[in-house]
């Protein structure tokens, strides 16, 4: 059931991203990985469907009545644009959390493999996976340049807190003293052995690749996570 809940801070992460911090009336119920969707009426006549809905993954644990979104513009966009106009003490129409994408077993080695805005549900399965997991946690991020890269102080400084855990960031567009090119093609280079479980998220490309390239290292599919509607978006 769609339900109303207020801003009550935004702040801009990058040039293109804007956390939003938002309250509702009762407790968010949802597993760390899980999305809800914005919901509103289109302003403009000429387009056929007036409602818009669109997920986005709250990046913070549940336990309280707010819940954290990180969201990227596009300037020819819908839902992007109509968040970020939005001002503190604005009222939003959500929808209930739900999604596939969440933490399996917390006594397995984890990888979470993501780029761009993918690390949204990263973000928030990392930290539950801090507090209760059991093993090793490998932290693969891709971005294009160093400013769009997200959530990069939350990560160092997690990883400078737990010794179980290792952050890697790639570049595909800007030469820096880290690696570069794309995340995926790092992962056996950095991972002390694959008998681990992976969490996957991002554009559907990188999505599909990163499960061949996991599935030519000798990877279960069983031990593969993701939303799971990537691969209808890819074509062969
Ligand atoms: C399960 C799930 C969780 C998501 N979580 C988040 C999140 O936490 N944060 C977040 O910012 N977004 C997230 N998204 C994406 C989000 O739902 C919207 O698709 C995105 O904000 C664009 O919506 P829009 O209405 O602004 O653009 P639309 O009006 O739908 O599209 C307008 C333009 O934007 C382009 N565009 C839309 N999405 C992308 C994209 N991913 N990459 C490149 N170009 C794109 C389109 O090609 C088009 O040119 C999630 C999507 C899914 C399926």
């Amino acid at each position: 059931m769609p339900f109303d809940a207020t801003i009550t801070s935004i702040h801009q992460m990058t040039p293109r991203v804007k956390q939003f911090v938002i309250e509702a009336d009762e407790a968010f119920e949802f597993e760390p990985g899980q999305h809800t969707t914005v919901r509103f009426e289109r302003d403009d006549p000429e387009e056929e469907d007036e409602q818009v809905v669109r997920p986005y993954t709250a990046t913070n644990t549940p336990g309280n009545e707010r819940l954290t979104l990180a969201i990227k513009r596009y300037d020819d966009g819908t839902a992007s644009v109509y968040m970020h106009e939005r001002e503190v003490d604005d009222i939003v129409t959500l929808g209930d959390l739900g999604g596939n994408l969440t933490l399996r077993n917390t006594n397995e080695d984890a990888v979470f493999v993501s780029t761009g805005t993918g690390i949204t549900p990263m973000i928030a399965m990392l930290k539950q996976y801090l507090e209760v997991g059991t093993g090793d946690v490998d932290f693969f991020y891709g971005e294009k340049n160093q400013e769009n890269i997200m959530y990069r102080e939350t990560l160092d400084q997690l990883a400078a807190e737990h010794d179980e855990l290792s952050v890697v960031y790639s570049l595909s567009d800007e030469d820096w003293s880290g690696l570069t090119g794309h995340v995926q093609d790092h992962l056996d280079d950095h991972l002390d052995g694959l008998d681990r479980d992976f969490y996957v998220c991002g554009v559907p490309g990188m999505v599909v690749e990163t499960k061949e390239r996991l599935d030519d290292l000798g990877v279960d599919d069983d031990r593969v996570f993701s939303e799971g509607w990537e691969d209808g978006e890819v074509e062969d």
